[in-house]
């Protein structure tokens, strides 16, 4: 979710396979599928492009197989009942597309594009898609059997609880059972990440299904193989590749991003695609009929690959694909010669290409071309979401779209943002394991035991009365984590108590290990990924603090609600969409919101809303149980984020497929 990948050195040795001779590919007379139709602007794959940007790009249709083959990529079974790609067919006949390899330079890593001055205009004609509890059906078992359902195929780089680095994780792994739960058939497809360590446990109830699966690309031949458990209600699919089996997280390791990113993610990808086809999963493949949910640039192949490898040859032509986009500041740019990697056509370049714009490109000779994965599942994908409205509105501005807000604009009509949900069976005061004392709305007294407990853990004073401070969050400059640091010291001149867990970048990691010896009585800055302690943290403070300089949705702030923990954030994103700013004169007096949102993000703002914040918590007691209590009974459940889905899925299915 939030590396960027960076290089495509360190790829398995491959064997060159030319690329079919052109009088293959294009003659129709040689039966082999292939001919170019007519050249076309892009904007005609737009049906709602309003930028009027052309870009050209090649279209092709496939020719009827004599033998009712479909296309290369995909499988089929032969009469012995043994599976094997179309692909080896064709290469067997000398058409196999895009095992070309080409070694890319060092990649373009991490994009961090902003421009300096932007023309875009900025309008706000989104469609809402209407809350779950408008239009809610309660879950009875009559309604769950006349509810439309479909097959859904989530892909992503991390699903919780088999692996995790932040809200994707989280995400990834709750959203399919919500969904499973109101009657659709649920597959995730992700890496089967290990690393010989104790978390290697995690898989050990995925079994494998036993379907090997060969795919082409990177100048190559790969062969996956699936690992498969059904729990929830949910077939999550683990795929199995060596580049999976390393120490670190998903994305990197202590020397950075991998290397082979755009392999181990293009790898899944074509995996993700294969996989309805392919795995008798219960007895029963999932077939054609599929909607996909691809996840951020890690996934953001998928739509391509259906749009350029499998529908001209009548595969998935019913199927329909939904980028969801959880972090745009990450888009899977790569040199532009890595193309011929991706195990695509040819002449869908157009997809994925991008040029980075003049004063982005490092010096005079650069003509900045690149490979941008996201923004080929942009212009390819049926339907695109955000993890919040106000996340879905900023990405279309020169200042949140990185680099795609044109883009994104252009395709606004089929633009929309679902609040993340979270797991509050997870996430729950009254029953969580990792806490010392359980709470709820009716009985508040034991936050306070938690308080206590955290601060004996912690080696903190120990005071009941003393506001205390939380932070938890990815160490990264997205998270405004400079801001809050060098606020600390003005902060801690008050007499409370600050908390932070996280882990990231090293020159914060040092920075809270500093001021921990500064202001041992006051500061603890625990450095690490810890989920039990990131519970008690949520559950022992009072306060927790976000000042986001971009926040997609933010999962922090809600579990923080949830356990009564008052936060107070930088108004952007999904936290302007979640935490609604106090009035304590609304309601006759008796106040209205759960938190604090400043605007616009500095350390003077952060200082000052954290001392009003401290003052409340401080002066009007019966002030913050308001606070408190509205925070925790808000609907945080998945089921109402699952509704919103159901609808724009709906929606996708009303339209025919976006790239026929
Ligand atoms: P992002 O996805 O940008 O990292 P979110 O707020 O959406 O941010 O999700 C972050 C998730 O990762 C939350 O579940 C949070 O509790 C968890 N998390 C982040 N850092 C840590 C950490 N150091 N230890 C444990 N959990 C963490």
């Amino acid at each position: 979710m939030h590396m960027a990948s960076t290089q495509t050195s360190r790829i398995i040795p491959c064997r060159h396979t030319p690329f079919p001779p052109a009088s293959a590919k294009e003659s129709p007379a040689n039966g082999k599928g292939w001919a170019v139709l007519r050249q076309v602007g892009f904007a005609s794959f737009y049906r709602h492009n309003r930028s009027g940007k052309r870009f050209s790009v090649c279209v092709r249709r496939s020719y009827a197989e004599p033998n009712g083959l479909d296309g290369p990529g995909f499988t089929k079974k032969s009469q012995d009942g043994s599976s094997s790609s179309a692909v080896e067919d064709y290469q067997k006949e000398g058409l196999v597309l895009g095992t070309q390899r080409h070694e890319g330079p060092a990649s373009l890593a991490g994009l961090h594009l902003i421009p300096q001055s932007g023309d875009a205009k900025v309008t706000d004609s989104y469609t809402k898609v209407p809350s779950g509890q408008e239009h809610a059906t309660p879950d009875t078992e009559e309604n769950i059997l006349a509810r439309i359902t479909f097959n859904i195929i989530f892909v992503a780089a991390e699903v919780a609880p088999y692996s995790k680095t932040g809200g994707l994780g989280d995400v990834c792994g709750s959203l399919p059972i919500a969904l499973a739960a109101r009657g659709h058939r649920v597959m995730v497809v992700s890496p089967r990440y290990l690393d010989g360590g104790p978390s290697d446990k995690r898989f050990a109830n995925a079994v494998e299904v036993g379907c090997p699966t060969k795919i082409y690309c990177f100048g190559g031949v790969q062969e996956v193989s699936f690992y498969h458990e059904y729990r929830g209600g949910v077939d999550w699919v683990f795929v199995d590749h060596p580049s999976y089996h390393r120490p670190g997280t998903p994305y990197g390791d202590v020397f950075g991003s991998f290397g082979d990113n755009q392999f181990r993610f293009t790898l899944l990808c074509h995996a993700a695609c294969e996989a309805p086809l392919v795995l008798p999963l219960g007895g029963f493949t999932y077939g054609e009929k599929c909607l996909f949910l691809a996840n951020d640039w890690h996934a953001g192949l998928v739509p391509v690959l259906l749009a350029a490898k499998y529908r001209p040859y009548g595969v998935y032509k019913d199927a329909r694909s939904i980028i969801v986009i959880h972090n745009l500041a990450h888009q899977g740019v790569e040199p532009a010669i890595t193309y011929n990697n991706l195990g695509l056509p040819p002449d869908w370049y157009g997809a994925v290409g991008w040029v980075f714009p003049t004063w982005a490109r490092t010096h005079a000779l650069d003509t900045g071309e690149a490979v941008n994965v996201l923004k080929g599942a942009i212009v390819t994908a049926d339907r695109i979401l955000t993890v919040s409205q106000g996340y879905s509105r900023e990405i279309t501005t020169p200042e949140g779209g990185y680099g795609l807000h044109e883009l994104l604009s252009s395709r606004k009509t089929v633009l929309n943002g679902i609040t993340n949900g979270i797991d509050v069976n997870d996430w729950d005061p009254s029953s969580d394991p990792h806490i010392s004392s359980h709470y709820s709305l009716i009985d508040l007294s034991g936050k306070v035991l938690c308080k206590i407990a955290l601060q004996k853990e912690l080696g903190l004073p120990v005071r009941s009365d003393c506001p205390l401070i939380g932070f938890i969050g990815r160490l990264d400059f997205q998270k405004g984590i400079d801001m809050l640091l060098s606020a600390t010291p003005e902060l801690l001149q008050d007499d409370v108590q600050l908390v932070m867990l996280g882990s990231g970048e090293r020159q914060y990691e040092d920075w809270m290990r500093h001021l921990e010896s500064l202001y041992p009585d006051k500061y603890r800055g625990w450095v690490g990924f810890n989920v039990p302690i990131s519970h008690r943290i949520t559950a022992g403070c009072d306060i927790l603090t976000m000042p986001s300089r971009f926040e997609p949705c933010g999962l922090n702030q809600l579990y923080a609600m949830r356990y009564g923990t008052v936060p107070v954030v930088h108004r952007t994103g999904g936290l302007r969409d979640t935490v609604e700013n106090y009035n304590p004169y609304a309601q006759e007096g008796t106040g209205e919101g759960t938190g604090w949102t400043f605007s616009p993000l500095s350390r003077e703002n952060l200082i000052a809303a954290l001392r009003i914040a401290v003052g409340t918590y401080r002066d009007h007691k019966s002030s913050w149980e308001g606070l408190m209590k509205r925070g925790m009974e808000r609907d945080y459940s998945w089921n109402n984020a699952a509704v919103q889905y159901e609808q724009v899925f709906d929606w996708a299915l009303l339209d025919p497929p976006y790239v026929k």
